[in-house]
C-alpha cells in the first residue's frame, strides 16, 4: 500500500499467498484515489460475473462503510444514467470494472489507473495478454499506475510470476524479538517442528502442533506472540540481482554473507540497502557498495510473501506445517500448497520434484576440504562480461559428487587480470583430512556470450593442464548431443581453435535426475553448507520447454526470464570436464578406489578396536605418494 504512493512507482505486482490482503490492497488504493487524487480507474477481474460480484461484495460495502467515499460515490450529484454495478462515477473520475475475457470493454476508454486482480485466472483471448490490453488504456496519462495481484500458479506459465520477475522483487524481513536479527522468513528455512526418529534416523512421526519459527541467528523458537511482534517489524527490501560498477550484486546473498562473516544484523542491512522513507513510502533500496547509487529502479515495485507472514491465527506455523505434511507427497495438493501457502509458483519438473529449499536443507559440513569419497576434482566455469563463476566438484565412485567450492572471480573478462585470477583459482589445491593434497585434473569453461575469444585464448594456452573451452550444442534438430563429443577435436591444428561442443541438454537431463536422488550413492550430489539458497535456486532454475522443429515437438532446457542459472552452467561444465577425462581414458572408479585405498593405508591403525583374526590388512602403502605427486597417471597406463 505504501508503494501505491511511492515516488517513481508505475507498476505494482503482488505475488502472494491467499488471504494476505491482496484484495484489501486494491480496495484501499481505489478508495484513496477516489477521495484524494481522483481520475478514471479500472478494475479487471477474470470474468464479467466476477467483476459484478467484486463490485457487490467488495466495492459497495467499502463505500457504505467509509464516510468520505459515501459522500463522493453514487450520490445524487454524480449518479448518472450509466451508473451500474460495473460503472461508478465520482467527482473527477470514474471507477469501471470489467472482465478480462471481454477485451472490447478493456480497450474502450482511457484510464489513469488499472487494477488487475486474480491475473492467473485470466482467460486466454485471441487479442492477447489482458494485462497488456488494460495497460494500453493508460497510454495518455502521466503518473499512471498499474497494479497486479494474484497467487501464482505454475512456474513459467504464471502471469503474476512473470510480472513479479520484471519488477524489483521485494521481499520482507522481520526482526527476531530475542536478538533483533532481520531475516527473510521462509517456510522451509525457518519453520521447524518435533519429529520422532527411529534408530536409523528416519522420521517415523511428525508433530506439526509444535511448529514454530526459529531464528536463523540465535536459534530461539518464537512463541505465537513473538511471531506477531516480529510481523510488526516487517520491512521490505529490493532483492533483484543487478549489475553496477562492473560487478554483479545479489542483495540477499550479500546480506547472508555479511552477517555470517560476523556483522551485526543492523550493520549487514546497512551495507546492502538504504532505508528510503517518506510520509507515504518506505522501502529498503538496494545500494551499490562501490558507487553508492541505487542500481535497481523502483518503477516496478514487485512483492512476494507467504503464509509465514500472515497475522491470522488460522495461518500460524502449526497450521502451515500440518498443510505441508498432508500435501507433500501428493502432486496436486503440492501445487496448491506452493501457490496458496508459500505464495510461490509451483515448479513442474518432467521427472521428480526438485526444490531448492529441500536441497539446501540437506547441505553437509565436511571434516576437510576434500571428503574421503573423492577421487578426482574437476572445475566448471561460466563466463559473464563482468565475472567468471567457478565450481570445483569432487567426484567419487559412480559419479557421486561433492560441491567442494564455488568461487566468483569478479572483473571485466575482456581484461587479462581477470583471467590471471581465474588461473590462480584453477591452480588451487585441496586437502583431505589425512593431509593428502588434490589438484584440479581438468576444467571446462563456457565460451558462449561475448567473451569467446578470451576463453579460447585462455584455454589454448592451458591445454596441457586440460583446461577446455566449451560451447553448448544447439540440439536444433531435437536430438540430444552426447555430453562430450564422440569425435575428438583435433587440437593439433592450433591455428583454428575450436571450442568443444558439449551436450548441455543431456547434461541437464542427468543433472535434474541426480538432483532428485535422496540417498548417497551413484550419482548422488553432496552440497556444502557454505552454499547460499540463491545457489540452489540457480541450480534448479531451468525447466523443460517444448520446441517445435520440422513438425516434431521436443523438450529443451530453458532458463525463465529474470532468473539466474550460473550454478547450473558451472555444474554442467564440471560434468563435461569429467566426461573429457573419461574420454581420454580415465577409469573413474579405479582412480577413486586407488585414491581412497590410500586413506586407509595412511591412517594409523585404529587403537580402539583390535582387528579380528585374519582381517584384511591395509593395502601396500606404496601408492599414495605416487598419486599425490603424479596427477593423471592413468594417461600413461592407457598408452
Ligand atoms: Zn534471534
Ligand atoms: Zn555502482
Amino acid at each position: 500500500m505504501l508503494a501505491v504512493t511511492e515516488p517513481g512507482v508505475e507498476t505494482i505486482t503482488a505475488m502472494v499467498c491467499t488471504q494476505l490482503m491482496k484484495t484489501a490492497l486494491i480496495e484501499n488504493a481505489v478508495g484513496y484515489f477516489a477521495h484524494l487524487d481522483p481520475a478514471p480507474m479500472l478494475i479487471v477481474q477474470p470474468k464479467e460475473a466476477a467483476a459484478e460480484q467484486f463490485s457487490k461484495e467488495r466495492i459497495t460495502p467499502l463505500i457504505r462503510a467509509t464516510p468520505v467515499l459515501r459522500e463522493l460515490i453514487g450520490t445524487k450529484k454524480t449518479r448518472s444514467a450509466e451508473e451500474t454495478l460495473l460503472y461508478k462515477a465520482f467527482p473527477g473520475g470514474v471507477l469501471a470494472l470489467a472482465g478480462a475475457g471481454s477485451p472490447d470493454n478493456l480497450a474502450r476508454r482511457p484510464v489513469k489507473r488499472v487494477f488487475c486482480d486474480e491475473t492467473d485466472k485470466y482467460p486466454i483471448t485471441r487479442e492477447g495478454d489482458p494485462i497488456g490490453l488494460a495497460d494500453e488504456r493508460m497510454a495518455t496519462y502521466v503518473g499512471a499506475l498499474s497494479v497486479r495481484a494474484c497467487s501464482p500458479t505454475i512456474e513459467g506459465e504464471s502471469l503474476i510470476e512473470s510480472s513479479f520477475l520484471e519488477g524489483d522483487q521485494r521481499q520482507a524481513s522481520a526482526a527476531c524479538p530475542e536478538c533483533d536479527h532481520r531475516q527473510f522468513l521462509d517456510f522451509f528455512k525457518h519453520i521447524q517442528w518435533d519429529k520422532e526418529l527411529d534408530e536409523d534416523g528416519n522420521v517415523i512421526a511428525h508433530h506439526p502442533r509444535t511448529a514454530q519459527v526459529y531464528c536463523e541467528a540465535c536459534g530461539v523458537g518464537w512463541s505465537e506472540g513473538q511471531r506477531l511482534t516480529a510481523l510488526g517489524t516487517i520491512r521490505w527490501h529490493q532483492t533483484r540481482r543487478y549489475r553496477c560498477c562492473d560487478k554483479h550484486g545479489d542483495p540477499i546473498a550479500a546480506y547472508a554473507a555479511a552477517w555470517k562473516a560476523g556483522a551485526s544484523a543492523a550493520d549487514a542491512v546497512a551495507l546492502i540497502w538504504d532505508w528510503w522513507e517518506g510520509p507515504r513510502h518506505a522501502v529498503y533500496r538496494a545500494r551499490c557498495p562501490d558507487c553508492g547509487t541505487w542500481p535497481v529502479t523502483n518503477e516496478h515495485a514487485s512483492f512476494t510473501a507467504g503464509k509465514v507472514f500472515s497475522p491470522w491465527t488460522r495461518d500460524a506455523p502449526p497450521k502451515i506445517a500440518a498443510k505441508w505434511l498432508s500435501s507433500k507427497n501428493d502432486p496436486d495438493k503440492r501445487v496448491k500448497f506452493d501457490n496458496t501457502q508459500l505464495g510461490k509458483p509451483h515448479k513442474r519438473s518432467s521427472s521428480k520434484e526438485v526444490v531448492a529449499e529441500l536441497l539446501a536443507a540437506r547441505a553437509e559440513v565436511w571434516a576437510a576440504e576434500v571428503p574421503d569419497g573423492v577421487g578426482v576434482i574437476t572445475v566448471g566455469g561460466d563466463t559473464q562480461d563482468d565475472r567468471v563463476e567457478l565450481e570445483f566438484v569432487g567426484w567419487g565412485l559412480n559419479e557421486e559428487s561433492w560441491s567442494l567450492l564455488y568461487v566468483i572471480v569478479e572483473g571485466d573478462t575482456s581484461k587479462k587480470e581477470t583471467w590471471d585470477e581465474v588461473d590462480r583459482q584453477l591452480k588451487r589445491t585441496f586437502r583431505r583430512a589425512d593431509g593428502r593434497e588434490f589438484a584440479v585434473e581438468a576444467a571446462c569453461i563456457d565460451s558462449g556470450g561475448h567473451r569467446a575469444k578470451e576463453v579460447y585464448e585462455f584455454s589454448k594456452a592451458r591445454l596441457g593442464r586440460k583446461v577446455w573451452a566449451t560451447k553448448g550444442a544447439s540440439d536444433r534438430n531435437g536430438k540430444r548431443s552426447p555430453l562430450w563429443p564422440t569425435v575428438r577435436p583435433s587440437n593439433r591444428t592450433r591455428t583454428v581453435f575450436k571450442p568443444i561442443i558439449i551436450g548441455v541438454n543431456s547434461a541437464k537431463d542427468t543433472l535434474r535426475a541426480r538432483l532428485a536422488f535422496t540417498e548417497p550413492g551413484p550419482g548422488y550430489m553432496h552440497f556444502s553448507s557454505k552454499r547460499e539458497l540463491s545457489w540452489y535456486e540457480q541450480l534448479t532454475a531451468e525447466r523443460l520447454i517444448p520446441k517445435v522443429a520440422s513438425g516434431r515437438v521436443f523438450q529443451i532446457w530453458d532458463c525463465p526470464k529474470g532468473k539466474a542459472n550460473e550454478a547450473t552452467d558451472c555444474r554442467v561444465n564440471a560434468m563435461a570436464a569429467l566426461a573429457g577425462l573419461i574420454q581420454l581414458g580415465m577409469k573413474l572408479n579405479a582412480v577413486v578406489l586407488a585414491v581412497t585405498a590410500a586413506i586407509q593405508a595412511a591412517k594409523p591403525t585404529p587403537a580402539k578396536t583390535v582387528p579380528a583374526e585374519g582381517a584384511a590388512r591395509p593395502a601396500a602403502p606404496a601408492k599414495p605418494t605416487k598419486f599425490a605427486k603424479q596427477s593423471g597417471s592413468w594417461m600413461k597406463r592407457r598408452r
